[in-house]
């Protein structure tokens, strides 16, 4: 309930700087341009096309919180296809790469704007088109970076606030967490390691990064060099180029020694010590801070830029 309560706090007002025209192709066909890429959506179904406004709001959004993360919409076009189901929630998405990038998701037909501002699955489905396509060993990687990108994207607009934002990741890290008999990311997929072990990579690479160069360059800027090589969902490539091209545009190495150790290693993480380190905590299900951490400098920033 407080989740929900802070949640809808900060999605009060509008929600994107720059607010595209909306251009009506058919009944059932809307498309807009985010400098230069092309955003088309179809909605086939009646109930849904009766609540277009607030889905094409909801796109619109979504696609601005990726555009901001990576200073770019990720590719030069993709075609959101949406379905309908029972309910009144986003039940699921699905990105398809290649030379045609491609969204589906499926929306309850009582669908509310309440619900759509709780949504994750836009936002993650949108960081997929940022990643090029690898093998299914490292999927965790693809999963891993989504989880952990829409996070601190939404929170870096200001869609999600500080606290909802650690209290998940406090609450969640964990199933990440190599269990008994697990090996590393690339032999071990299981939902836990594919989504959350992706995702303490992920942050531990952002906090490395930070800590390597001062707080100047972060994750967002190893991605934006990955985007800057070509690889988007256009491609397809291995993980290994991936962080090669990021640790390149960051200029320290973090990405692929990183990998090294967890891709066949379990290398369990204390994730409370971490936690401890960067000043945040959970007391009595609230998120409490320490400035006086040794990295929370680190900490601070992470949700800001
Ligand atoms: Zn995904």
């Amino acid at each position: 309930m407080i989740r929900m309560i802070i949640l809808l706090l900060v999605f009060s007002g509008s929600l994107y700087a720059a607010n595209p025209e909306i251009e009506i192709l058919s009944d059932t066909a809307f498309a807009f341009d985010m400098d230069g890429s092309r955003i088309s959506v179809e909605i086939r179904d009646p109930v849904l096309l009766g609540k277009k406004d607030m889905l094409l709001d909801w796109v619109l959004y979504s696609a601005q919180t990726v555009y901001d993360y990576y200073g770019r919409f990720p590719v030069n076009s993709v075609a959101i296809k949406m379905q309908v189901t029972d309910g009144p929630a986003v039940h699921f998405g699905q990105a398809f790469g290649g030379d045609s990038p491609r969204l589906r998701v499926v929306v309850g037909e009582d669908i509310s704007p309440k619900m759509l501002r709780k949504d994750w699955i836009m936002v993650h489905e949108m960081v997929h088109l940022a990643m090029a396509d690898v093998p299914y060993a490292h999927r965790w990687w693809l999963e891993g970076l989504a989880t952990y990108v829409e996070s601190i994207a939404r929170a870096q607009r200001g869609h999600l606030t500080e606290e909802f934002v650690w209290n998940g990741f406090i609450m969640r890290m964990p199933q990440g967490l190599p269990k008994k008999g697990d090996r590393g990311l690339d032999l071990t997929p299981t939902w836990g390691r594919t989504y959350w072990g992706g995702a303490i990579f992920c942050m531990l690479a952002d906090i490395e990064i930070r800590k390597l160069t001062d707080n100047k360059l972060s994750l967002r800027d190893a991605l934006r060099g990955v985007l800057d090589a070509g690889l988007s969902m256009h491609a397809s490539t291995t993980a290994m180029e991936v962080f090669e091209a990021g640790d390149h545009a960051t200029g320290v190495d973090v990405l692929m020694p990183l990998y090294l150790k967890m891709k066949s290693d379990p290398f369990p993480i204390d994730l409370d010590a971490l936690w401890k380190s960067l000043g945040v905590t959970l007391q009595n299900e609230r998120v409490v801070y320490n400035d006086n951490a040794p990295m929370a400098h680190v900490r601070k920033s992470l949700l800001k830029s």
